[in-house]
This record gives structure tokens, C-alpha cells and sequence, in this order.
């Protein structure tokens, strides 16, 4: 096994499932290993949750800074996965050039390969600051893992920042957010025997869902080039109490996905004149408890940005143009600490990621150590214009 295998098996045998998050092993595996290679580490979490451990390594100083970004936290093994799992989920194994384990492709395969370059770069001379952040928390939002670190002001600004997710090591340059909606509509509850006395909410409820219909179908006309069109997709309905009443309450709850561009107050905006468009007086309806999780957008117009591009085409033999990542990622919550570029890349599917039999393919693996390196070799020995 190379170097690179072996600290990816080592990642997949400290277990960080997350929930319920206790990040403490992981972080101390990897704070140790990055110290050995010289880096000033510091090992931080908030204090509203001690053992969402994340790990900020850094090397050199000045300009560029440069950071590399993957997370420490899988999603959870559940039973029915445990039982469909060909291995133990938290030992690797290593089967027709695959690397099999809970973690392996995300995101300890994007980490070991990021820890790897960093090695190798502390080991050469080199200019400017490179930073690795080993994040907790990202499977659940990382509003305790990067969120808590870029607030907390634990991050610098950065000229060019590498988030590994899966990419099939191409270039992303883009993902969609999300808004989480509820609409309620209330009427009023009489006896079934005689309905027309009443007012049914889920009657009017059933005149909003049809124009959330339409709305849907009419995003599809704003297009982006990486990530697609926007969608509104109503994934929760519950309303009255018995058959024999007629319902005074009815809920939904939707998941409108949102395209680089569109601004969360917009998008209430136009649920708002959504259901406003309805008539369903005497009914009244009501939207809220809105959760927004941004989108993530980079032009790619920087020196680095474009030098990393050409980097990766060149040792994958892909075309030189950036894709989109269907997923979120911790790539939203470093989007104001980046006064150039940031990108997505790593090896393997997201498809991948959250079932059981989760692999890396090791060449893909080797391929993205191989291309961060690079990058790395080629702008931190040169004086780069920013
Ligand atoms: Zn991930």
C-alpha cells in the first residue's frame, strides 16, 4: 500500500459518524500526523458542542494563502446499512483496486489525499500560506464545524480555497442552496353533515398545492449553466383530525432548491405571491419558519483558479471546463473568506457516499493527490498576481 492508502485505511479505522458527531479521535489522529510534518496546528470547537473537534493547520506565511478544505465526520451507519454492508463499514478493505470503508470516498479519501499534498509541500521551499482545515460537523450543516470557524474568525481570508467533495475529480465551480418552507392554511370546523357551514383547509390547501405546481414548472425556465433549474417540490402534507369534521388546519411543508443567483428574500417573496395568487377566502393561509442554506458559486477567473483548472484537465485528461456538484457542501460558508477563487474536487460519486459498500477507487484517489500537488508545486514556488 502506499503512504497515501495506508493514512486513508488509518482515517476509515477512527469512526466519526454524525450524528452523533464526537469528532475528539479523528481530530487528535489527524492534528499529530499534521504537526509531524511541521505544521503550527491548532485543534478547535465551540463550546456549545466541545467534541465537534476541527483541526487548522497551517504552513508558511504571506501571500498566497492557499486552503485546502475536506471534513471529518461520516454520515451514521444505520442497521438496515450495517446488514447490507459486504465488510465492517470501519475496516478498510482493499478489493479490485478499491478502498472500501465507511468515509473512504467522503470524505477521509479527499482528506488523505489533501494531507498528503500538504506534506509534500512542507517538505519543499515554498512561498506563501497554506492552510489545511480538517472540518467537523459538515454532514449535519456545518454550522459548528466551518460556520462556528469562519465566525469565530479561526479562517483567514484566503486567494484560493479547494473544498474536497465528490467530483469524479473534476472542477466544480457551483452548487444549488435551499429553502426550507411551511404553509398553513386555516379554516373552520364544523360537523360533516352539513360542510358548506364550514370553511375546509384542506380544500384550500389543495388550490395552493396545485399553483406550487405551476410555480415549479415555471422555474424550470431559469436555467444555470452548471447546476440546472431551480425546483419547489412540497414533501409533507397533514391537516384534520377525523372524517367526520371538516378540517380547520392544513400543513405542508416544501423544499424549494435554489440556483447561484437567486436571493433567499426573493424566494419568499414569490412563495408569498404564490399563495397570495390562490383565492381561498374565506380561508386563510400563512408561510414561514423559513431555512435557507446558500448556494455557492466561483467564476473561476483568477490566475489560480484557472491554473488549477488546467492543472486537473491536464493530469485527468478531462476538458478543461468546470461542472457543477448536485449537493451542498461546507463550500457556502466560505464563500466570505475567498477573495478569489474556491472549487469542489475530490474522486468518486456522491452516489456513492451515504449507502453502504461506500469505496475510493485508488487510482481516482492517487489522481486527486496528484493534482492537488501539482497545483501546489506550480503556484506556491512562483510569484502569483492575484
Ligand atoms: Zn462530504
Amino acid at each position: 500500500m502506499s503512504e497515501l492508502t495506508e493514512l486513508l485505511k488509518a482515517l476509515i479505522e477512527i469512526p466519526s459518524p454524525n450524528p452523533p458527531g464526537d469528532h475528539r479521535a479523528i481530530a487528535e489522529f489527524v492534528a499529530l500526523w499534521l504537526r509531524n510534518v511541521g505544521a503550527s496546528v491548532a485543534v478547535l470547537a465551540p463550546a456549545e458542542k466541545p467534541e465537534a473537534r476541527s483541526v487548522v493547520a497551517v504552513i508558511g506565511s504571506g501571500d498566497p494563502v492557499i486552503m485546502l478544505h475536506a471534513h471529518l465526520d461520516t454520515v451514521p451507519v444505520g442497521e438496515s446499512e450495517a446488514a447490507a454492508w459486504s465488510s465492517d463499514p470501519f475496516r478498510a478493505v482493499e478489493r479490485n483496486g478499491r478502498l472500501y470503508g465507511k468515509g473512504s470516498v467522503d470524505d477521509k479519501g479527499p482528506l488523505a489525499a489533501m494531507m498528503i499534498a500538504f506534506k509534500k509541500l512542507a517538505q519543499s521551499e515554498h512561498i506563501g500560506t497554506l492552510l489545511l482545515v480538517a472540518a467537523a460537523e459538515e454532514e449535519v450543516g456545518g454550522r459548528l464545524g466551518t460556520r462556528w470557524l469562519a465566525d469565530a474568525g479561526h479562517l483567514p481570508q484566503c486567494d484560493f480555497i479547494i473544498v474536497g467533495e465528490q467530483t469524479f475529480n473534476r472542477v466544480a465551480t457551483a452548487h444549488k442552496g435551499v429553502m426550507r418552507a411551511t404553509i398553513r392554511t386555516t379554516g373552520h370546523s364544523v360537523h360533516a353533515t352539513n360542510p358548506d357551514r364550514g370553511v375546509n383547509a384542506i380544500n384550500a390547501m389543495a388550490r395552493v398545492i396545485l399553483a406550487l405546481e405551476t410555480y415549479h414548472q415555471e422555474l424550470s425556465l431559469r436555467v444555470h449553466p452548471l447546476v440546472g433549474v431551480p425546483t419547489c417540490n412540497i414533501g409533507v402534507i397533514s391537516g384534520g383530525a377525523t372524517a367526520n369534521a371538516v378540517a380547520d388546519q392544513c400543513m405542508i411543508r416544501l423544499d424549494r432548491r435554489m440556483i447561484p443567483g437567486e436571493s433567499p428574500e426573493d424566494v419568499q417573496h414569490e412563495l408569498q405571491a404564490v399563495v397570495e395568487s390562490v383565492g381561498i377566502a374565506p380561508a386563510t393561509a400563512e408561510v414561514g419558519e423559513f431555512l435557507y442554506s446558500s448556494w455557492f458559486e466561483s467564476k473561476l477567473q483568477t490566475p489560480l483558479g484557472k491554473a488549477f483548472l488546467e492543472c486537473s484537465s491536464s493530469l485527468t485528461q478531462t476538458p478543461a471546463e468546470p461542472i457543477g456538484y448536485l449537493p451542498g457542501s461546507d463550500a457556502k460558508h466560505l464563500m466570505g473568506l475567498v477573495r478569489g477563487d474556491m472549487v469542489i474536487f475530490g474522486p468518486g460519486s456522491y452516489e456513492v457516499a451515504h449507502t453502504y459498500d461506500e469505496y475510493v477507487d485508488i487510482g481516482e484517489l492517487e489522481q486527486c493527490e496528484a493534482v492537488i500537488s501539482r497545483f501546489l508545486e506550480q503556484v506556491m514556488r512562483l510569484e502569483v498576481q492575484r
